[in-house]
């Protein structure tokens, strides 16, 4: 019998290429138990249930609302979730057997706890389904066990990161523990805990079955009317294109008929890309080989929890007497070609890929060096031999199928051992890809689940119903929508590749607040890009852009190609000071740059700081119907006459903010085209935050064509570039530059003209995102290096400097302006953001969201943002827990420095742990405290922003 600790040394002892095969067939067959195995560790997969049969296990109906296509993880909970939300004229069509894709071989691990409020509310549902809804349904057990996890830290600041998410799961009822080495020891006897710093153990936590989640799921679906139809691969998505121009879904095509429907789900794994290409629709995902082991039976491990060692990018997950060990390693296998014939398979296991996985297995428990690894990995498609006596199966079966099974008989049963690689797709930034898809309507995707789509399955399929049924999800999607990355990324096969790489290597690394990608940079450059780097920036990557993050005073870091870490023999690269000084602020202390960053923002406050903001999407709204658009799609009355700007958001039809951006009323004009383009009727420009700007180009887009709006969007983003001057010498700065009076008379405040600054016509456009006077400059691309140099030079005698999004971060929210995505969400209303200034209530204008937030109104707000300055000087990043009257009443979205007020400033919502509304006197009558990775610190919350309160500033009063 192979043990691990001999194939680790086998492994490590290998030499030539050549000689590997060889090497590894003696290490696995001269042993006592030859094996040429690869299997899943259940006991029961859905391979077996029935035989293959020739076509569709069911007739096609002619016509469904909603064809779900894909029978895992992800089909079986967005079918079950869309029955019982009460659509049930849905089809899931599956090419094979249930979860015969990816779900088969998941390992099914939950985890409850992770480093975002959103994730930790998917992955409640998911585990509330499994573990209960599917329970009392169906009267059928889902396979649910609920053993624990157990998260490894053997570094301080990997133990932070636990008591940062321990703090979290305040806020949410998730009960965990941070353990020392010697309790973790008393509850896991058989680890080694010499190393540890500590651990966070979360009792609830637990393992999913992947053929009793997804039986269960489509059966308590079918019971409410959904239709299962297994064998029956789809060929082909019909779409149409309509009178106004816009695609949509009208059928799906198979070889046995087609559906006709109006709405598509691509719930097809790995195979979603190819799914997507039949409509015509980016899917930008990579399937890579993923893989786990599982070990012989070890005396003593019965009843431990799973294990996440994450500084040894290894888990160990309980299989009833054994443990199945996988990880993420530095240099997965792609797998180029996806197959379409490939259901129920698996691949050889690379061991050479895989001993890294062993090394930190045996450390952590170190009995797995003599512990056995019973089959091995011969091949795609190679049957499944049963490990299992037939009495044991029948027995189990018969206990799954009854009402209840004995989880205890889960425990007893003789566990099937195997080495298991199969396919996962994974995607740029290791969350899946959610949400109608921007090229065809009707065309929705829930894929590209990251190795996660069992824990997530439950939470998104309830999203992605919702999505469907009402046209926004319930939650806040954002971080999954397909919309969030811009359509030139998502044909980058490049970026995809690259950025899916580092991705999965760094799964199990540390989230710092400050950490930046390396793969996939420099694919959006602005006009400054050069000029800023030569002194000194500090690029950040959103979506594609590079934007500055902030200046080093010590030199230039320039950012280089990927070198994937080293890994597929890539020499890695030397000396890379922008990677070292990513990693010096790999901390959740102060960064070391936090003085660096504190000069430019009080250089902002004292005299005038130069912001980049190029990378702002830049997009004119024109047209006959332009102004009912505007009416329509923003909050705030924009209607206003042409030199208006005007701050608004954009809403979904429940209330919640879709974004935040500034819309500046147009007269026609006949100049530069980029910046006053010719139209008929009204127009309107809007600037909008670089990394959403995919997402409000989206929205505005599916806005226009519901309410069949003829007006134009256009883009001219990638033609202007925008660089906004602040502070108290910004209008002597700028008299020198532009030629037009900016007293304030004559050029006052949330309002813009077309000016010549340096000779050059640009549009300056009053307005602040840090609580300054200040004026942004939007330049046509080609003049925006003479612009920003003259801006510059008539700025060194007032001690002009640049500065990047991190002093705009602290400053913003210094001065209590909201970010999109941060503290306003589309699951917060503009009233609960504390921002009804936005709304047009109190006109009788009909605009999207309006009901919502009149009923929201009247009934009293449920939860509110609050503004909390913390007096020790103590960095929060978000997710601290909020303590009013020693009751967890919220957690915090946003936090900062604020450096002129000296204070850690954080904002959050909170909520009345009665019930009920929450008014002003409860927010302002609480003694508040904010936890911080388990330590509590005293709170001052303000109703209004503790800097420049009044408004001073920004009207240029100093
Ligand atoms: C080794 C390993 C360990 C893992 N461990 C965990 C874990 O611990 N926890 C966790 O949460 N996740 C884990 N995962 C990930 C999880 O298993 C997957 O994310 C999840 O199973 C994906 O489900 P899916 O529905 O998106 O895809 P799939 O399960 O692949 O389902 C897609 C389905 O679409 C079907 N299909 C494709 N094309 C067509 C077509 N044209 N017509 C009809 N049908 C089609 C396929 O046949 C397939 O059944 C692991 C994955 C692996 C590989």
């Amino acid at each position: 019998m192979a043990s691990l600790s001999r194939a680790l040394r086998a492994v490590a002892s290998r030499q030539p290429l050549a000689t590997r095969r060889c090497l590894q067939q003696r290490l696995f067959s001269g042993a006592a138990a030859p094996t040429s195995e690869k299997s899943v560790p259940y006991q029961r997969t859905l391979k077996e249930d029935s035989p293959p049969t020739q076509g569709p296990t069911k007739p096609l109906p002619k016509s469904a609302d909603v064809v779900v296509v894909g029978g895992g993880s992800l089909g079986c909970q967005t079918l079950y979730h869309l029955a019982k939300m009460g659509l049930t004229d849905v089809v899931l069509l599956e090419r094979d057997r249930l979860t015969s894709g990816t779900t088969w071989h998941t390992a099914g691990l939950l985890w409850q706890l992770r480093p975002s409020d959103v994730e930790v509310e998917l992955l409640a549902h998911t585990r509330q389904v499994v573990s209960r809804d599917l329970e009392e349904e169906t009267g059928l057990h889902t396979g649910w066990i609920q053993n624990g996890g157990l998260f490894i830290a053997s570094n301080r600041q990997r133990l932070d990161e636990y008591k940062r998410l321990m703090s979290l799961g305040k806020a949410y009822g998730v009960e965990s523990y941070v353990l020392s080495p010697a309790e973790t020891k008393d509850l896991y006897p058989l680890m080694n805990v010499d190393d540890l710093y500590g651990t966070l153990y979360v009792p609830k936590d637990g393992t999913m079955d992947p053929a009793g989640t997804c039986t269960t799921l489509t059966r308590a679906a079918t019971a409410r009317g959904a239709q299962v139809i297994e064998n029956c691969p789809v060929t082909g998505i019909r779409v149409h294109t309509d009178d106004f121009g816009v695609r949509r879904v009208t059928a799906v095509e198979t070889q046995h008929g087609s559906i006709q429907t109006s709405c598509v789900v691509n719930c097809a794994g790995v195979w979603a890309t190819s799914l997507g290409q039949m409509a015509g629709v980016k899917v930008p995902l990579v399937a890579m080989h993923h893989a786990y082991v599982v070990t012989e039976r070890i005396d003593g491990i019965q009843n431990m929890p799973n294990v996440r060692d994450h500084d040894a990018s290894v888990y160990l997950r309980l299989q009833g007497d054994a443990l199945s060990v996988g990880g993420y390693e530095s240099n997965p296998v792609f797998w180029e070609e996806v197959s379409d014939k490939f259901a129920f398979g698996l691949f050889d296991l690379d061991w050479d890929i895989f001993t890294q996985h062993i090394e930190g297995a045996i450390n952590r428990v170190p009995v797995l060096e003599r512990t056995g690894i019973k089959s091995t990995v011969c091949g795609p498609g190679v049957a499944i031999r049963r490990e299992l006596s037939d009495g044991i199966v029948a027995n189990w079966e018969l206990s799954y199928w009854g009402s209840r099974v004995r989880i205890s008989g889960y425990q007893r049963a003789e566990m099937h051992r195997a080495l298991l690689s199969g396919a996962e797709s994974f995607t740029a930034d290791h969350k899946p890809l959610m949400g109608e898809a921007p090229e065809v309507r009707g065309f929705f995707l829930g894929c590209g689940f990251n190795s996660a789509g069992m824990m997530l399955g439950g939470g998104c399929g309830k999203e992605l119903a919702h999505w469907i049924i009402h046209g926004y999800p319930e939650k806040d999607m954002y971080g999954y929508d397909i919309r969030r990355f811009h359509s030139s990324l998502t044909a980058d096969r490049r970026w995809i590749r690259e950025r899916s790489h580092e991705s999965y290597a760094k799964n199990y690394s540390v989230v710092f607040p400050h950490d930046e990608p390396l793969a996939g940079r420099n694919r959006r450059r602005d006009p400054l890009h050069e000029e800023l780097l030569r002194q000194g920036c500090v690029f950040q990557e959103r979506h594609g852009w590079e934007r500055p993050g902030w200046f080093n005073p010590q030199g230039t870091a320039p950012i280089l190609d990927y070198d994937y870490y080293g890994a597929y023999e890539h020499k890695p690269h030397e000396d890379y000071s922008y990677n070292k000084l990513l990693g010096d602020e790999y901390t959740f202390d102060f960064p070391p740059h936090h003085e660096v960053i504190k000069k430019e923002c009080l250089t902002c406050r004292g005299a005038a700081a130069v912001f980049d903001m190029s990378y702002f999407g830049k997009f004119y709204l024109l047209g006959p119907d332009a102004r009912k658009a505007a009416d329509w799609l923003f909050s705030a009355d924009v209607s206003k006459a042409p030199g208006s700007t005007v701050y608004t958001c954009m809403l979904n039809a429940r209330g919640g903010a879709e974004s935040d951006l500034t819309v500046s009323s147009l007269a026609p004009e006949n100049q530069a085209p980029q910046l006053a383009p010719v139209f008929e009727g009204d127009g309107y420009y809007l600037a909008v935050g670089g990394a959403v700007a995919q997402y409000n180009w989206s929205h505005i887009t599916s806005v226009l064509q519901d309410q069949k709006f003829q007006c134009q969007l256009i883009d001219y983003s990638e033609e202007l570039g925008m660089i906004s001057i602040q502070g108290p010498a910004s209008r002597t700065v700028l008299q020198e530059v532009l030629d037009t009076d900016l007293r304030n008379e004559a050029f006052p405040f949330s309002t813009h003209k077309l000016v010549r600054a340096a000779g050059h016509l640009v549009r300056a456009m009053r307005l602040s995102f840090v609580g300054e006077m200040g004026w942004e400059l939007h330049i046509p691309k080609k003049a925006c290096i003479p612009v920003y140099k003259a801006v510059m030079e008539a700025g060194a005698k007032h001690g002009i400097a640049n500065a990047g999004y991190r002093a705009i971060d602290s400053l913003s929210i210094e001065k209590g302006y909201r970010h999109w995505h941060g503290d306003l969400r589309p699951d917060d209303s503009p009233l609960e953001a504390g921002l009804a200034f936005t709304c047009k209530l109190k006109t009788t204008t009909p605009f999207l969201g309006r009901e919502a937030l009149e009923k929201q109104r009247a009934a009293g707000l449920l939860k509110r943002l609050v503004c909390f300055t913390v007096d020790e000087k103590v960095p929060m990043f978000g997710l601290e827990a909020i303590w009013r009257n020693g009751q967890v009443v919220g957690h915090i979205r946003r936090a900062d420095f604020g450096f002129a007020i000296n204070k850690t400033i954080a904002y959050g919502y909170i909520r009345n742990p009665e019930g009920g509304p929450v008014s002003l006197e409860f927010v302002k009558s609480g003694d508040y405290a904010l936890e911080r990775m388990g330590v509590s610190y005293p709170a001052q919350a303000h109703v209004k922003s503790p800097f420049d309160p009044d408004n001073k500033r920004i009207k240029g009063i100093y």
